[in-house]
């Protein structure tokens, strides 16, 4: 796969934290210190109660596909090599819900609700990406 032509995350003021923390292989997320939500993507208000006050928080990186679809077709050059591979949703232990990839793991033996564990890309210095492979230990 050719990691030099795929688009990368943006980082700004909003998910600095999180991509941070990614680049030392945590994944962080805003806990509301009120209702006790943990969010994603971060924002400056809970979406449940509209407190502002938060907590980071480290979550354990474990969780179960929620949906997933296997890509035949490359939309970006970047990604031609890798055909075909699976964009997932991951639901995590903590909630929050996380669009990525499923690594590690043939394509013919992904199921929804299956038990995974983050892993990591680290693409350059400033990014590491969050991918998940098959838990395990559950
Ligand atoms: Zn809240």
């Amino acid at each position: 796969m050719d990691d030099d032509l795929k688009p990368l995350p943006v980082i700004n003021d909003d998910n600095r934290d999180f991509w941070n923390g990614c680049r030392n292989h945590e994944l962080r997320f805003q806990k509301c210190e009120q209702c006790g939500h943990v969010r994603w993507p971060a924002s400056l208000i809970c979406p449940v109660c509209f407190c502002r006050a938060f907590n980071w928080i480290v979550s354990e990186g474990r969780g179960r596909i929620y949906t997933f679809v296997v890509y035949h077709v490359a939309y970006h050059p970047g990604f031609q090599d890798d055909l075909p591979y699976v964009v997932a949703v991951v639901e995590l232990t903590e909630g929050p819900r996380l669009l990525t990839n499923i690594a590690e793991c043939p394509i013919d033996e992904i199921s929804c609700d299956m038990p995974v564990e983050v892993t990591w890309r680290d693409v350059n210095k400033e990014i590491s990406l969050p991918l998940f492979r098959p838990a395990v230990s559950v």
